[in-house]
């Protein structure tokens, strides 16, 4: 469906956990983390009767996210069902990795489409300083079992800091010198506890520089398939993977946003930045029909704001943090 500001709404990411395996500093606090009480969370048959309500209003695309997804219980099995919606096309899933070497199999056997890895630096060290968990080892190893599988839909995204993780940033674009995947830079951005961090994000003008000293030209692509999303993607001479960037802040892209966000406690936002939106979990648990949460969930969808002000410090945001969102 079309918003208010005429922008074809077609994308939800469904976070399915606020529970995490990995403490990043930019996202979750080191402790006092609350959590939701199980209860409290969306189940999977509220998650797909949203879904279906979705599909109605022309969403075609899912993915899922957290927290660390994969900690749910039974997430393949989340996914075939989703899979199996009619007007559902593609489910995808974010994940830190470390599960994966365990579920990968099966979320592939059940038709996931594509799984974003998250992953800052593959510098051991570095990872238990951005992360606060020396488990990089099972990161690793997940995403290796994702090519040895001959999965192909495979993103790696890592948010640049700088002093942190700056010097493996051309590591990390390497990996896309001899595997067909995309490795994207994703822009800091200013939410939840981002600021307690004391860590500061870097502009993709500054890494494309880096990487441009290493490898030679950055080449835009400008072809239709792989401008999905706000996703700028490079290639460079003899890669035959790609090179992303992600900006919200430094080149807003909320003119072309698609997405709405359901959190795991079932509260639908139509934009990352507010606190609006609808408790679609207290209209589903208090006998709400299908044709009234269409109707509410349409309204929410049509009123998406037209843009985020997170350039403006002062301005009004949502209080949760990013992990109790889902990114
Ligand atoms: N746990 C999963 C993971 O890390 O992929 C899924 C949830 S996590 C909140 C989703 C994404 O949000 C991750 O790629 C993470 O790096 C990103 N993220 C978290 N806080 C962020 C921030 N302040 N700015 C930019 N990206 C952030
Ligand atoms: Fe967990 Fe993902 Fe947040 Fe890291 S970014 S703390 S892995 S939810």
């Amino acid at each position: 469906m079309r918003d208010q500001f005429n922008r074809e709404i077609e994308y939800a990411r469904i976070s399915v956990t606020d529970r995490c395996n990995l403490r990043c500093r930019y996202c979750m606090p080191a402790n006092g983390v609350s959590k939701l009480p199980h209860g409290e969370i969306l189940s999977f048959e509220e998650i797909l009767r949203v879904a279906e309500i979705l599909a109605r209003l022309g969403i075609h695309k899912i993915r899922l996210t957290g927290g660390e997804p994969l900690l749910r219980k039974n997430l393949p099995i989340l996914v075939r069902e989703l899979k199996s919606l009619r007007g559902i096309e593609i489910v995808t899933l974010t994940t830190n990795g470390v599960l994966l070497e365990k579920f990968a199999s099966d979320l592939i056997a059940f038709g996931i489409d594509e799984i974003n890895v998250s992953l800052d630096t593959l510098d051991a060290r570095e990872f238990e300083k951005i992360t606060r968990r020396g488990i990089f080892a099972e990161v690793h190893r997940g995403i290796q079992f994702l090519f040895d599988a001959g999965f192909r839909n495979v993103k790696l995204n890592c948010v640049p800091l700088r002093g942190v993780n700056e010097d493996n940033l051309v590591a990390l674009a390497a990996l896309a010198k001899d595997q067909n995947l995309k490795v994207r830079f994703i822009e800091l951005m200013p939410f939840g506890c981002t600021s307690r961090s004391g860590f500061v994000g870097m502009t993709s003008a500054e890494i494309i520089s880096k990487l441009e000293n290493h490898f030679g030209k950055l080449i835009p692509c400008d072809g239709s398939k792989i401008l999905q999303g706000p996703a700028k993607y490079f290639s460079i001479k003899n890669f035959v993977g790609q090179i992303g960037f992600i900006d919200a802040l430094e080149h807003k892209f909320c003119g072309s946003c698609n997405r709405i966000r359901l959190t795991a406690e079932g509260f639908l936002k139509a934009c990352l930045c507010y606190d609006t939106g609808v408790d679609v979990k207290k209209l589903l648990r208090s006998g709400a029909s299908d044709e009234e949460l269409l109707t509410v969930i349409r309204e929410t969808i049509y009123r998406k704001p037209l843009e985020h002000s997170f350039e403006r410090s002062s301005a009004a945001r949502d209080a949760r943090q990013m992990y109790q969102v889902g990114g």
